[in-house]
């Protein structure tokens, strides 16, 4: 288990719609350790497995920072299959660092995934959860919540964005 560098915005694989996973062998484990220890030590929400460089469909959520349960959720594969209403909230990104823009998304989300044991699971999510599996979603399909901003919001942090992917480079 290793802390990975996190890809920051400007680097194309977080552009990448990644490839679904077809066996959790000893890589896939690997790989979801190792951003687990990254997860946790950036103090994030969530984390997608192309921000530490690799185009495979798995995203992480540390839920202890939803509702202090002590679980770190595992989504192989996942899907989302129902949403519903919509809010507006402060959203950032670990990808993004120092960025935080209001993002509208739906409410609520239920979520179909695939565990590292390989059983498939449902959650149905509403609040700071909801966002953040959805948040993680559009990751794995390449897209970026900044995609969300109007362009006005997109223009006043187009210089932060600049200097990121002159980071990135
Ligand atoms: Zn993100």
């Amino acid at each position: 288990m290793a802390t990975k560098p996190i890809v920051l915005y400007g680097d194309p694989v977080l552009r990448e719609k990644s490839e679904p996973i077809e066996k959790i062998d000893s890589e896939i484990k690997n790989l979801v350790a190792d951003m687990i220890a990254t997860l946790r030590k950036a103090e994030g929400l969530g984390l997608a497995a192309n921000q530490v460089g690799v185009a495979k469909r798995v995203f992480i959520i540390e839920t202890s920072m939803i509702d202090g349960s002590d679980e770190m959720l595992v989504c192989i594969n996942p899907e989302i299959t129902e949403t519903s209403g919509e809010v507006e909230y402060e959203e950032g990104c670990l990808s993004f660092p120092g960025i935080f823009e209001r993002v509208t998304r739906p409410a609520e989300a239920v979520l179909r995934a695939t565990d590292l044991d390989g059983i498939k699971f449902e959650r149905r999510a509403d609040g700071l959860f909801a966002r953040a599996l959805l948040h993680e979603l559009d990751h794995l399909n390449g897209k970026l919540f900044i995609d969300h901003l109007s362009s006005l919001s997109r223009q006043l942090i187009s210089k932060k964005l600049k200097k990121l992917r002159s980071e990135a480079a």
